[in-house]
């Protein structure tokens, strides 16, 4: 597979290192609130790039993909919220598993939390290393890394080195992206702000080391095969988290950088800061599917912009449909003859498709080589040049295609998912039950009645009360 790698700017084969494990560090959520879609769309690409590299190129993965659960933002809404960050940052991480069962994303092989304590102590002994070769410095209790100290800071995003300050320092986790700054790796105990020692003095880790320190632990000895997340990240976070990794262990840290870029909403970044932000739970509360959601955010290049809006949401419902139709279509094929030419038509598709991923992710392409080959086979359908042989064939590709983009399976367990969840259905019954022995006969009907407009039917029998679809 050739992947476009920011570090070179150049698109590059990509095999792993060793043993045929592709070790892929993502730089996961940070949870002071839930998600938005634009982080979701970053997911949905990687994880369509880890399930490109294992099942179309055959890999095993070891992917850790982290929850930054401390950080600046972190701590002033904890605070606000008058919670621990631990208990603060979990209801985030639950909504974020919600979100991403919705969109199918495959889980991580590893999602450490970066306040675990073995990993505070990973990044205290990275903090420590970096002090033994000479890249810190130490002020008012906090510890700064010194960008001086590394001769080839700002490869990754090519930084003029003008624009590098030496000495003037920063302790924010995100700043802007003019000027290089010395920034911090520990940073002193503020009153009222959560505290660790593991040897460097009261403090909390700074956002960059976390990554660096947790890849290291989880993917072993670098280089790491990959590393990636949103262009936002290129700098300062990742661009820092280099300078920490190898002015610790001398080694370069990671073969590949991708990025993917950003979903936008009417010509601006969608990001929780504008407050112009939907949630997956809000484009489904909405009435919309995930699937939908998924297919739109694989449907341009992940190295362009792509735009929300309901609109395209819409389209991307659409084509949902029309793939679902011609699945549905295929089921009436009756007749038994083979057509070598068709399942020769379905093996050009399955290369081609392959051949769009391979090139640097293509899921746009991807995505139009399935839909001509649908629109092929709706034709030979129509003409009756289809038997139920090249029907086995056909269903193959496209659940070789399905692995993938993860779209056709995801929408399958929406159908067959009740309309309302099943703890809720059964509470639901449980209260009937209680009503009827209170002969409130009127507010079981209601019970009932409600479920059944929400798609729901209630049996009542020998055995107890049972529901189905409606
Ligand atoms: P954060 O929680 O801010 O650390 O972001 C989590 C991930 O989402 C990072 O990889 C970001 O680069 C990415 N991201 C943030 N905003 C967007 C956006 N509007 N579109 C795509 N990715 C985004
Ligand atoms: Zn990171």
């Amino acid at each position: 597979m050739r992947l476009y790698n920011t570090l070179t700017r150049r698109e590059e084969a990509f095999t792993p290192r060793s043993d045929n494990v592709v070790r892929m560090y993502t730089c996961g959520l940070t949870v002071y609130s839930r998600g938005h879609i634009g982080n979701f769309r970053t997911f949905v690409c990687l994880d369509v790039l880890r399930r490109a590299l294992r099942y179309l190129e055959g890999y095993d993965m070891r992917q850790v993909m982290n929850f930054t659960d401390v950080d600046d933002r972190v701590i002033v809404e904890s605070q606000k919220a008058g919670l621990g960050i631990r208990e603060y940052t979990e209801r985030y991480i639950a909504a974020f598993l919600e979100d991403a069962a919705a969109l199918g994303l495959e889980a991580a092989e590893a999602t450490p939390r970066a306040t675990d304590e073995e990993n505070l102590r990973a990044m205290s002994d990275m903090i420590r290393a970096l002090e033994a070769r000479g890249h810190t410095y130490r002020s008012e209790g906090s510890i700064y890394f010194k960008i001086a100290s590394m001769p080839d800071y700002g490869k990754l995003a090519r930084l003029d080195h003008a624009g590098i300050q030496p000495g003037a320092r920063i302790d924010a986790d995100k700043y802007d992206k003019e000027n290089a700054r010395d920034f911090a790796l520990w940073k002193a105990t503020k009153p009222g702000e959560p505290t660790w020692d593991y040897g460097l003095g009261p403090g909390r880790p700074g956002w960059h080391i976390e990554c660096s320190a947790m890849a290291l632990r989880l993917l072993g000895e670098p280089p790491i095969d990959l590393h990636a997340g949103g262009v936002d990240l290129i700098f300062p976070h990742h661009e820092n988290e280099i300078a920490q990794a190898e002015g610790a262990t001398g080694k370069p840290f990671s073969r590949f950088w991708v990025h993917v870029e950003h979903l936008i909403l009417e010509e601006e970044k969608m990001s929780k800061s504008l407050g112009n932000v939907f949630t997956v739970k809000d484009v489904i509360d909405q009435g919309h599917r995930a699937s939908a959601l998924r297919y739109l955010l694989l449907s341009s290049h992940y190295r362009k912009q792509l735009r929300f809006s309901w609109a395209t949401l819409a389209q991307a419902e659409e084509a949902m449909r029309r793939l679902g139709d011609f699945l549905a279509r295929l089921e009436t094929v009756a007749n038994a003859n083979a057509h070598p030419a068709l399942q020769e038509r379905v093996a050009a598709a399955r290369e081609a498709f392959a051949g769009d991923l391979r090139a640097d992710l293509n899921t746009a392409g991807a995505l139009g080589t399935m839909f001509d080959l649908v629109r092929a086979l709706n034709s030979a359908i129509d003409a009756g040049d289809i038997g139920t042989p090249d029907v086995g064939v056909i269903r193959d590709a496209f659940a070789s295609f399905d692995r993938v983009l993860g779209i056709m399976s995801l929408r399958r367990a929406e159908d067959d998912r009740p309309p309302v969840p099943v703890e809720e259905i059964a509470r639901l019954i449980e209260e009937r039950q209680a009503a009827r022995r209170r002969r409130e006969f009127g507010t079981a009907d209601r019970i009932r009645t409600d479920l059944e407009t929400r798609g729901i039917l209630l049996e009542d029998g020998p055995g107890g009360t049972r529901w189905k679809k409606k």
